[in-house]
């Protein structure tokens, strides 16, 4: 076959038997592939074409990796360019013209401090291994091995990583309360929000939940007898993203970097799914203006294609050759789709428009709320949004809210599907529903994904026994 020559069309009834082979051959932790069977053959911006002819919004985007949607015209333009250029496209971590272009443009997004005074290491590929490359800098650095992270916390699958996640039973690592104002571990949550703030269980709640937060996490380190020794460093999620959706107020975020300054803790900030644009502003700790000692960061910043590097204090940089190795760490195609990626988020003002189209699109998720008893919350910060959804009828739980509705969420995302929107499910028992859709997102593409989403949401109240709601016949028209 002629290199050029496009891959083969999927001949008719190649869905159903892809899709059977899938479930034959795939191992049973599969994740995506078992509630959304979709076999995409095309994709442009957020659209994906499916081998069985139907189109579908796509809200999922590679898990919020994709900050333009699928193949931009730049994105692929890039990739193009160094292909074509003859370039190798393998070289360990060698310096190269495409990656002094990648670090170059990405150091011109950083917060001033960061990108006069920060190091910057390729690490493996994923997330998660950059998640470890902090681990092994701090631990380094501070000659400490503990760590604190918050419940709710996703940082990856590696054994440093899953430790430091919500589901973790590590006992090197000391659990503290995320300000989640709807499930508050203090009990203050619960509320509907007002659509005051942006995160739910209104503003005053998630006022108090984040004080008590941030003061646990002061007297852990203030008190001599605590039972916390003093950690390596404290690593967090500005918004938790597979925990549900749950932005952190600014003021508490703030407070953890005081509180960590004041005792030494270098704080890891985990920006995997929040940066590039996603939450309104280009990183996520500008939100608060928050200077973190070490930047995690991947998905969004290799433009569709696999990246991940740690970005860091200067004075952290105390690790050995090789401390942190790994073989691949010089992915030219990413570095150049993610140069591309970032100029054209920074140049295109994209985080701004994801603020204003986020706040657009959670204005009327709230009117969406209005009329469904199951919907308990709606929260997120730009184009991170949650719909998290209960079972009203169920009882109230310690957190102050009701159980989580997990069978209705898997149920909306299936009507979601059928009607040709791809949504991911988060959260505590997968009962929120997610929307992560690029930041090139139209207003008339929200209204159709919000369209699709509200038909979704009534469709699976009818379909599901005990889901309370009074749902409207559909939400056409109604954004603000
Ligand atoms: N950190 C955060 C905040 C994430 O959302 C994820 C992935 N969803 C990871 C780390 C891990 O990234 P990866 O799956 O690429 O290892």
């Amino acid at each position: 076959m002629a290199l050029t020559q496009p891959p083969p069309m999927a001949p008719p009834l190649a869905h159903e038997q892809i899709l059977r082979r899938q479930s034959l051959r795939e191992s049973a932790a599969r994740t995506y592939a078992r509630s959304l069977p979709v076999v995409p053959v095309r994709a442009r911006g957020l659209t994906i074409e499916g081998a069985d002819g139907r189109r579908y919004l796509d809200c999922l985007s590679g898990a919020g990796t994709l900050a333009l949607g699928h193949n931009h015209p730049v994105v692929l333009e890039a990739i193009r360019a160094v292909l074509d250029s003859g370039a190798p496209l393998h070289v360990l971590d060698l310096a190269t013209p495409v990656k002094d272009a990648f670090t170059s443009e990405l150091f011109a997004t950083l917060p001033r401090e960061l990108a006069e005074h920060g190091k910057v290491q390729f690490c493996g590929p994923a997330g998660t291994d950059a998640v470890e490359a902090a681990l092994t800098l701090v631990r380094t650095a501070t000659g400490r091995s503990g760590l604190m992270a918050f419940t709710g916390a996703y940082h990856g699958m590696t054994a440093g990583a899953l430790a430091a996640s919500g589901g973790a039973r590590d006992t090197s690592v000391t659990r503290l309360p995320y300000p989640y104002a709807y499930r508050c571990p203090f009990g203050t949550g619960g509320g509907r929000d007002t659509g005051e703030a942006a995160d739910g269980g209104g503003p005053e709640a998630a006022e108090r939940g984040a004080e008590l937060s941030a003061r646990w996490a002061e007297n852990a380190l203030a008190d001599p007898k605590s039972g916390v020794p003093r950690p390596a460093a404290m690593i967090l999620e500005p918004v938790q993203g597979e925990g549900g959706v749950i932005p952190a107020p600014d003021s508490w975020l703030r407070r953890m970097r005081e509180i960590t300054a004041a005792h030494d803790v270098p704080l890891i900030v985990d920006e995997v799914q929040t940066g590039v644009g996603r939450t309104g502003a280009f990183w996520a700790v500008e939100h608060s203006g928050i200077v973190p000692d070490v930047l995690v960061l991947s998905k969004a910043i290799g433009g569709s294609l696999p990246l991940a590097v740690i970005v860091y204090r200067e004075e952290l940089d105390t690790w050995r050759p090789g401390a942190h190795a790994g073989t691949f760490r010089g992915n030219q195609l990413a570095m150049a789709a993610g140069a591309a990626t970032l100029a054209y988020v920074r140049e295109n003002g994209l985080a701004d428009h994801a603020a204003e189209l986020g706040a657009r699109m959670l204005a009327r998720l709230r009117g969406l709320a209005a009329h469904h008893d199951c919907i308990g919350d709606v929260r997120g910060r730009g184009l991170m949004l949650g719909v998290e959804l209960v079972d009203a009828e169920g009882p109230v739980g310690s957190d102050g809210a009701p159980p989580p509705g997990s069978r209705l969420a898997a149920e909306v995302q299936q009507q979601c599907l059928d009607r040709g929107l791809i949504v991911e499910l988060g959260g505590r028992g997968s009962a929120v529903v997610r929307l992560l859709p690029p930041l090139t997102l139209t207003d008339e593409q929200a209204d159709a994904v919000l369209d699709r989403l509200a038909d979704a949401i009534a469709a699976a109240v009818r379909s599901t026994p005990g889901s309370a709601g009074t749902p409207l016949p559909t939400m056409r028209g109604t954004t603000p």
